[in-house]
C-alpha cells in the first residue's frame, strides 16, 4: 500500500474504537467474557495484511474474518469511515462520561497491583500497559498471581522468568512509561510466600495477599500475615480482609485477624497496606482503614485491574483514603517508579 493511501485511510480507526469500546466495558465492570469479542476483533483487524481492510470493506466480507460478528463488523465500517461508532456514542452516554478526579488521584502516578493474561486477567502486558499510559500513569506494576493459585492460573518460576524478559523487552519499547515487574504472591498456611526465594529478591513489586483458608481462627490468621509482612521482599499486604460483597462470586465475609498486630507490623517493615478498589473488595473495609491510618501505616492505592478498563477504577480508592484523612506522601503509588523500585523504607 502507498504511503499516501496509508493517511488517507487511518488504519489505527477500526482498531483503537474497538479497544476504546472494550476499555469502557470493563470500565463499567463487565466481566471480561463480554468483552472478548471486541478484544479479539480487534487483534484480528491489527493483524490484517496492507489493503485486506479496505479491500473486504468494499466488497462487504468483513464477517468472513474468524472473530469479526455482527456488532464488531458494524463497529469497524463506522470507524473506518471516520465516525465514531454507534456502539461506542451509545456507551459513551450511558457511562455519562469520567468522574471529576480527585486530588489524590491527581497525585497518583501509577498502580502496584495489576493483571494479565498470564494469571486470570482477560489482556496481555502489552495491553494493559497502553491502557495505563492512555490514563497518564508513569509505571504500572505487574502483578500476576503465584503457583499454589492453580484456578488463576498462577505462574511458576520458569513463567515467572519469561515473563520478566517480557517486560524487559516491552520496557524498551514503551519508554519512559516502565512496567515494573511483581508478582501477586500467596501468604500460605505459616505465612511463608509461595514464590522462589531468589525471584522474590528480583522483582520491584511484591504484594502479598491471603487467597485461602480465609476462615483460619484469628490466632493463626494473625501470625500467618505478621510473619509475611516480616518478610523482606514484601512491599504490600494485598486485600489484608479477603472479603467480597456481592458480586458474581456471592459474597464472603471479613477474615478475622488482630488488626493492630497486622498492622502494626506493616508500619514497623514498611509495607504498605493496600487499599483495594475493586468495586466489589473495598478493602480494608472503614473501620480497619481509620485502624491502619492511626497507625501510621504506608499504603497503596491499588486497582487489583483483571482488565485494561479496570485500571481506571482507581478513584474508588482515592475517595476512601481522603475519607479517611490519609495524605499523598504516606501513599505508596504517588512516588516515581525509581523511589518504588527501592528497597522499602
Ligand atoms: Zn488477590
Ligand atoms: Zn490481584
Amino acid at each position: 500500500m502507498p504511503a499516501d493511501a496509508a493517511s488517507a485511510f487511518p488504519l489505527p480507526g477500526p482498531v483503537t474504537a474497538l479497544r476504546e469500546i472494550a476499555f469502557q466495558l470493563e470500565r463499567a465492570g463487565a466481566p471480561t467474557y463480554r468483552v472478548r469479542a471486541f478484544r479479539r476483533a480487534a487483534q484480528v483487524v491489527s493483524d490484517l495484511p496492507a489493503g485486506e481492510l479496505e479491500r473486504r470493506l468494499v466488497d462487504g466480507s468483513l464477517r468472513a474474518l474468524a472473530g469479526i460478528g455482527e456488532v464488531t463488523a458494524e463497529v469497524v465500517t463506522q470507524a473506518a469511515a471516520g465516525q465514531e461508532p454507534d456502539y461506542l456514542t451509545r456507551l459513551l452516554q450511558e457511562q455519562g462520561g469520567p468522574l471529576p478526579a480527585s486530588a489524590m488521584r491527581a497525585a497518583l502516578r501509577g498502580d502496584c497491583h495489576t493483571h494479565s493474561d498470564w494469571s486470570d486477567g482477560g489482556s496481555p502486558p502489552g495491553e494493559m500497559a497502553e491502557a495505563a499510559i492512555a490514563l497518564g500513569h508513569e509505571w504500572m506494576a505487574l502483578t500476576d498471581h503465584s503457583p499454589r493459585l492453580t484456578v488463576a492460573n498462577g505462574l511458576s518460576p520458569e513463567r515467572l522468568e519469561a515473563q520478566l524478559a517480557l517486560v524487559d523487552r516491552l520496557n524498551s519499547e514503551f519508554a519512559p512509561f516502565r512496567i515494573l515487574t511483581g508478582i501477586e504472591v500467596d501468604i500460605l498456611d505459616d505465612g511463608s510466600l509461595d514464590q522462589r526465594e531468589d525471584l522474590l529478591a528480583r522483582l520491584d513489586v511484591v504484594v502479598a495477599s491471603v487467597h485461602s483458608k480465609l476462615r483460619m481462627p484469628a490466632g493463626p490468621m494473625t501470625a500467618r500475615m505478621v510473619t509475611a509482612v516480616r518478610n523482606p521482599h514484601v512491599d504490600v499486604l494485598g486485600h489484608c480482609t479477603g472479603r467480597l460483597l456481592g458480586g458474581r462470586r456471592g459474597g464472603r465475609p471479613e477474615s478475622e485477624f488482630d488488626p493492630e498486630a497486622a498492622f502494626g507490623a506493616c508500619r514497623e517493615h514498611g509495607v504498605a497496606v493496600e487499599i483495594n478498589c475493586r468495586p466489589e473488595r473495598r478493602d480494608p473495609p472503614g473501620r480497619l482503614l481509620s485502624l491502619a491510618a492511626e497507625a501510621g501505616c504506608l499504603f497503596s492505592i491499588d486497582t487489583d485491574a483483571h482488565a485494561p478498563g479496570q485500571l481506571d477504577w482507581l478513584e474508588n480508592g482515592c475517595v476512601r483514603a481522603e475519607r479517611h484523612a490519609i495524605t499523598p506522601d504516606r501513599v505508596i503509588n504517588t512516588r516515581p517508579a525509581d523511589q518504588v523500585t527501592q528497597a522499602r523504607q
